[in-house]
């Protein structure tokens, strides 16, 4: 098995290149031309001797997610559908001007979590995404968009659950981080979870942490169970209790994402209850009417119940933000990813759900 080069470490690639007869100071170049440079062909990395770029392809691989699809939204969003090594197929997403530019990108094929309004839940997970892959997301997304050398935001809100996925995510956060790759500050990430509470505890503990998303969706668990169902095992007060004691940076607070369904939980009592629930906590809440999709049993709100939730929250003194939809039309919004898992499917088959509905 030769080992994939995109999957190291700056640690791991020194150690890999010496068991293989390599000079191990060769690695932080590497590193550069393939996490910096999105560089995947040997014979590029001219400052690599030349009888090293020809060897290299003996001892290892160099996998990178291939762009399958690129969908365009009229607001500039864009959606692409990334094949894996594997033949499995995941989806990233670009989202200009939030004001910063912004990668939305996934830690899962198809996610277990099962939320009621999310078409990646109707998959149920096909398996988890190494680091290597995380990070290839955020490669061709960087080149696709122009932005290798210019600074943007990573949220990783695209399909799966992060903290399902733990090991993988924070080693892809680390290579993330690393001066000699893309060096992206944890203040750029965000991650968004549904509530793990042992992950969350965990993430309390890391060096590099990111910002954090909770996706609340309710307020109370009778109702949370319902739509979002790992809250039968984390209910609220658990998750609470964990943000509560969850330390933040220096004015960062935690997102709270609440997706507003029609008749759900968007009525004044919600609105009321979610402030209660918040209290005490470094919070902003980030409203997002339902994007609508087949096969979701839910609806979006109208604008007026929109507005009156967002009142009584200002009303008692929370940050709140309605999330703007972007690339509905291309169903890269919130919920709407979804690639038919693994191989079962033809390309083309694919190609008919995504753009199909
Ligand atoms: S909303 Fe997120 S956690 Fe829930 S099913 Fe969809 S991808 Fe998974």
């Amino acid at each position: 098995m030769r080992p994939d080069l995109a999957e190291l470490d700056l640690g791991e690639l020194e150690a890999a290149l010496e068991a293989r007869g390599f000079e191990r100071f060769h690695a932080r170049q590497l590193y550069r031309w393939i996490q910096k440079r999105g560089v995947t062909d040997f014979e590029r990395m001219t400052d690599l001797p030349r009888s090293m770029r020809e060897r290299l392809p003996s001892a290892f691989v160099l996998n990178t997610p291939q762009v399958v699809a690129d969908h365009r939204s009229l607001d500039g969003t864009r959606k692409l559908m990334l094949e894996l090594a594997d033949g499995r197929r995941i989806e990233a997403v670009f989202i200009p001007d939030t004001p910063s530019m912004t990668f939305c990108i996934s830690t899962q094929v198809g996610c277990a979590m099962a939320c009621g309004f999310c078409l990646t839940g109707k998959m149920g997970l096909v398996r988890h995404l190494t680091a290597g892959e995380i990070v290839g997301q955020v490669r061709v997304l960087a080149a696709a968009t122009g932005l290798l050398e210019s600074p943007f935001n990573i949220v990783l809100m695209g399909m799966g659950e992060p903290l399902h996925n733990y090991e993988h995510t924070m080693k892809a956060l680390r290579m993330l981080h690393a001066e000699q790759g893309l060096a992206v500050s944890p203040r750029r990430v965000t991650l968004s979870t549904v509530g793990i509470v042992p992950g969350l505890e965990r993430l309390a503990r890391e060096p590099l942490m990111p910002n954090l998303a909770v996706s609340l969706h309710a307020t109370t668990d009778e109702q949370r169970s319902a739509v979002v169902p790992p809250n039968r095992k984390y209910p609220l007060a658990a998750i609470l209790d964990a943000c509560r004691r969850f330390p933040l940076r220096k004015r960062s607070r935690i997102t709270f994402e609440y997706v507003l369904l029609e008749g759900v939980n968007d009525t004044p009592e919600d609105a009321r209850r979610l402030a209660k629930l918040l209290s005490g906590i470094k919070s902003k809440v980030n409203l997002i009417p339902l994007n609508p999709s087949p096969g979701i049993p839910y609806r979006r709100p109208s604008d007026e119940r929109v507005d009156r939730f967002v009142q009584i929250l200002a009303d008692r003194h929370l940050t709140v933000m309605v999330r703007k939809s972007r690339g509905r039309d291309i169903r890269a919004a919130c919920g709407q990813l979804i690639v038919e898992g693994g191989t079962k499917k033809s390309a083309a088959q694919q190609m008919a759900l995504l753009m199909g509905g």
